[in-house]
């Protein structure tokens, strides 16, 4: 039986300073949205929600916000599917129509779709008006919504238009975590185990037995994972160097999500879903390099397996998500860049892996 996830808010957090915002939690939070609202001024409030978090967290959040400015809900179908330049010219569109100005803001109000395409969205209207970031899945309040990464996708290619810039706050309130489908919150604890794995070893060792994880303690999770990104994050915000380690898992990752996403024969997987079988391969890679033990890459696979359903690979499957490779952005030359761990809780960056290799790491993936 697969393990439910129950939420509850327990600690008072303390807030996390980022590049030039800060990461505040639950109250604390509301309180800091509302002073940067009234000290800013602004001439109307946008709020970018998607179709489900229009429907579940947006009626939590209105009573909130204090102004006596105009606040407009802009609304789109939720799913990857929209996270494109369509979507954003809608967006624009009707900021241009309701007369925003660069004294207006936007919030964000949704998962990592949200905050991704409406972080774009604000980045790049009138050449960028201020944002705020409330995510509201797992996924976004440990990853997407941090770190000042913003874009859609190009077809199949995933996050391959974008710009990096930084939101003007985080809310991270994980009380609306309540409506969040199991899958979902699997998907964002992909991301918190990538997390321990590259950068702490403590970290990864208490999900190795979920049964005796506290999961009430949820707000500590959140809490942790986002402290190690926005730690790596703060060295190098421009992905010269160390920030490339938080691409763990993400470049067989990213090809496996594109393949299924674009292959209509296949069920599409979410984001961390992808990126649970790129840790797998990538870990294996990292032992066939003798970067890790043969004890560690299997506590890694178990561990991840113990959460995630397997997926299945035929030959032509590995042969497509070998060709998708080949458009990662974190190429460099034409040479694909991979990030492998060093032990657990360590990696090393730019390591170039040969075919077999990947096509190994997807034979042990099936045992
Ligand atoms: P998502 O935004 O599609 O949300 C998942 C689903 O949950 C959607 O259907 C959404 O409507 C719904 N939902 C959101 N909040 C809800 C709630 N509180 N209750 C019920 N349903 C809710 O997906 P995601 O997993 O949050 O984010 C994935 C995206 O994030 C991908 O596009 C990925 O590329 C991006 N991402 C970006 C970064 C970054 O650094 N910018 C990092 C990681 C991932
Ligand atoms: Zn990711």
């Amino acid at each position: 039986m697969q393990h439910q996830f129950t939420t509850n808010i327990s600690k008072q957090m303390q807030a996390i300073t980022a590049n030039g915002y800060s990461v505040i939690f639950n109250v604390e939070g509301y309180k800091e949205l509302n002073k940067q609202i009234s000290e800013n001024n602004y001439s109307t409030i946008f709020i970018i929600v998607d179709s489900n978090t229009n429907e579940v967290c947006l009626p939590k959040l209105l009573p909130i916000i204090e102004t006596e400015s105009p606040i407009e809900i802009i609304e789109f179908d939720a799913g990857e599917i929209n996270k494109t330049i369509e979507t954003c010219i809608q967006i624009w569109n009707v900021l241009t129509e309701l007369r925003a100005d660069r004294k207006s803001l936007i919030i964000n109000l949704g998962g990592g779709v949200v905050t991704d395409l409406g972080g774009f969205v604000a980045s790049t209207f009138k050449r960028g008006i201020d944002f705020i970031n409330i995510p509201t899945t797992l996924l976004a309040m440990v990853d997407a919504s941090i770190g000042g990464k913003t874009g859609i996708d190009l077809g199949n290619l995933k996050n391959q238009i974008g710009v990096i810039n930084n939101p003007n706050l985080v809310i991270i309130d994980s009380g609306f975590l309540a409506t969040l489908p199991q899958t979902e919150m699997r998907s964002g604890l992909a991301e918190i185990l990538k997390h321990g794995l590259i950068f702490d070893l403590s970290y990864w060792k208490q999900f190795l037995d979920l049964s005796k994880l506290d999961f009430a303690d949820f707000d500590s999770i959140i809490f942790d994972s986002i402290k190690i990104k926005n730690e790596i994050v703060m060295q190098d915000p421009m992905e010269k160097g160390i920030r490339k380690a938080l691409n763990f898992g993400h470049t067989l990752g990213h090809a496996i999500e594109s393949y299924f996403m674009d292959n209509p024969t296949k069920k599409s997987l979410l984001h961390g879903e992808a990126i649970a079988i790129g840790m797998i391969l990538e870990s294996y890679i990292s032992m066939l390099k003798n970067l890790i033990s043969k004890e560690e890459y299997l506590e890694i696979k178990s561990t991840i397996k113990s959460i995630f359903e397997d997926v299945i690979f035929d030959k032509s499957d590995i042969q497509s998500i070998l060709d998708l490779l080949i458009h990662d952005k974190k190429n460099e030359n034409g040479k694909i860049n991979f990030v492998l761990l060093d032990g657990i809780g360590k990696f090393i960056i730019n390591q170039g892996v040969d075919n077999e290799l990947i096509i190994s790491s997807f034979e042990d993936y099936k045992l």
